[in-house]
């Protein structure tokens, strides 16, 4: 190693789910949204007028702040936009979690979590997931500087009743309560109504899934006040610019058309709950997801060996070749036809 190496920061990053460059596969591998966005989006990138791209962006997007704010009738000062809800909350790593005691997150979450308390140098505890592969609330009640989970959890799709994470709230009114809500569009249910009620929570959403604009990288947080205030000064600390005009537009056009948003999250919701059935009848068992995808493992094959397999016939889902989960796929729901070959494929595949 030479010298200079000594005082670089080391850190081990994430490795998101491939974005393979061929044409032609079925792509249920990064919970992606199968439909177009919405076509006021089409409508704002096919109108644009570039010589905007000439200024800078509006630092506070107000406009989308204010569109997201008219959404969840909060205020806009209530409301924090990011380039996607990784920049959101790693943002809040920084802004909130500056404690010697450890965040607490679970063990099986998303696997960013660690990347970036390991990033920040902040102390972590995982907690294990229950036999059922619920979150136990009681474990998050201890001493700690932070808690952070999804709601659903990824990978495992699971929802936690909103009893269960005011609990969880209740319990830690002296530090910051993060709830990863990027999955909540997909018939779970919202803690956005707990901001008014707690001052220390802050519930994180995406426009990546439910919005159809993974490409787009727009997330978004809702808190109080005063929360709000402490991110957005760690953030005009950073860069000041974060989303382009292109995308705060189009985040507005995406916002302001809520019948299609719910439309295509039904759509989701149908053709995943008919997939349960349809993975069931091949020797699949899963946790009952809420979110996107379902998280499968099979009685008889290995999921590597079944990840393999579908590789080969150009469908690519999620394998994750860690402990506790190395024998369970991630399979995102994707449109009904994508499915149909999903399953025709597996027949093939498990005999
Ligand atoms: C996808 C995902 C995110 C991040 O999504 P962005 O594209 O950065 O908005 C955050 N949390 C969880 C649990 C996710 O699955």
């Amino acid at each position: 190693m030479k010298t200079w190496e000594n005082n670089v920061r080391k850190v081990e990053p994430y490795t998101p789910g491939e974005q393979p460059k061929v044409n032609g596969i079925i792509k249920l591998n990064t919970n992606e949204n199968p439909y177009p966005p919405a076509p006021g989006v089409r409508e704002v990138l096919k109108n644009y007028n570039t010589d905007t791209l000439r200024k800078y962006p509006d630092p506070a997007i107000s406009n989308l702040c204010e569109a997201l704010a008219e959404k969840y009738k909060v205020n806009k000062e209530q409301v924090f936009v990011g380039v996607g809800s990784d920049d959101v909350i790693a943002m809040s790593f920084l802004a909130f979690f500056n404690s010697d005691e450890p965040v607490f997150f679970p063990d099986i979450t998303y696997s960013f979590y660690d990347v970036w308390a390991n990033l920040y140098k902040i102390p972590f505890e995982k907690k294990a997931l229950g036999e059922d592969m619920h979150i136990k609330k009681e474990d998050y009640y201890g001493k700690n500087g932070g808690v952070i989970f999804p709601n659903p959890n990824a990978p495992t799709g699971l929802m936690e009743d909103l009893k269960d994470v005011e609990d969880i709230i209740k319990n830690n009114q002296d530090v910051v309560v993060i709830v990863d809500e990027a999955y909540v569009d997909f018939g779970g249910k919202s803690a956005v109504s707990f901001i008014e009620k707690y001052d220390n929570l802050l519930v994180v959403q995406t426009f990546s899934k439910s919005r159809s604009m993974a490409g787009m990288r727009i997330g978004y947080a809702l808190g109080s006040t005063k929360l709000i205030k402490y991110l957005n000064d760690v953030k005009y600390s950073f860069n000041s610019y974060t989303l382009s005009n292109l995308a705060i537009d189009a985040g507005v056009a995406a916002v302001k058309d809520d019948e299609y948003f719910k439309n295509t999250c039904e759509s989701i919701v149908k053709t995943r709950e008919a997939a349960k059935e349809r993975l069931k009848d091949l020797g699949f068992t899963f946790p009952d997801s809420m979110a996107n995808f379902i998280f499968a493992t099979h009685r008889s094959v290995s999921a590597k060996d079944i990840f393999e397999a579908l590789k080969k016939k150009n469908i690519y889902v999620r394998y994750f070749d860690k402990p506790l989960i190395d024998n369970y796929l991630r399979i995102t729901v994707g449109t009904p036809q994508e499915m149909e070959s999903l399953y025709s494929a597996l027949s093939e595949i498990l005999g």
